[in-house]
């Protein structure tokens, strides 16, 4: 089974990524963690991506890409957790599934107003101190978001392959929603 989960952040998509992933014994492929992996190893990736991240910014698009077609080639399902987030992100991994002849089976959007977004950032902010959850990275980050992730969505939803889940409820509600959506759609594991 192959799920790309989109939202702003906050909108607790790196927590239902995971709740799929576990439930389906599924890989869960959260760009944002190898990243931030790579920073915390003093990797040559991490060197150069440590100052996009502090910022809320974007790693360029050709990074990511090499990165996830790295990390996909050995995968049959996989639950995808930051990626694309932009339209050439969402490009080339249309390409390398169709080359492979493994199209996505579902994508999860997790819709939550910018209000909501930003007050759980900011309570995640005090919780777990990332560097990125500084009052301007959080910001810009949902800026980024309208501005290139929504087009990738709105890509998704004129393929039709977009389920929309309201992501403004308590977490095993919006869990309970997306395997009902995953069922309506045929999903197998
Ligand atoms: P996340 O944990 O998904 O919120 O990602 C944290 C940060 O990693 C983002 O703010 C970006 O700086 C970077 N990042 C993660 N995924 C991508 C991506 N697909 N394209 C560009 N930058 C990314």
């Amino acid at each position: 089974m192959r799920i790309l989960i989109l939202g702003p952040q906050g909108s607790g998509k790196g927590t239902q990524a995971k709740g799929i992933a576990a439930l389906h014994a599924t890989p869960h492929i959260a760009t944002g963690d190898i990243l931030r992996e790579a920073v915390s190893r003093g990797t040559d990736l991490g060197r150069r991506v440590q100052p996009i991240l502090v910022r809320g910014d974007l790693v360029p698009d050709e990074l990511m890409v090499d990165l996830i077609r790295e990390r996909l080639a050995d995968e049959e399902g996989f639950v995808l957790d930051g990626f694309p987030r932009t339209v050439p992100q969402a490009e080339a991994l249309d390409a390398m599934l169709e080359e492979i002849g493994k199209p996505l089976d579902a994508v999860i959007l997790l819709q939550v107003s910018d209000e909501v977004a930003t007050s759980r950032l900011h309570a995640r902010a005090a919780a777990e101190g990332r560097a990125d959850d500084s009052p301007d990275g959080i910001q810009n980050r949902l800026r980024l978001y309208h501005e290139l992730t929504e087009p990738v969505v709105d890509r998704y939803r004129a393929e039709g392959t977009l389920i929309v889940v309201d992501g403004d409820r308590a977490i095993r509600d919006v869990s309970a929603s997306i395997e009902d959506s995953l069922a309506q759609v045929g999903a197998r594991w």
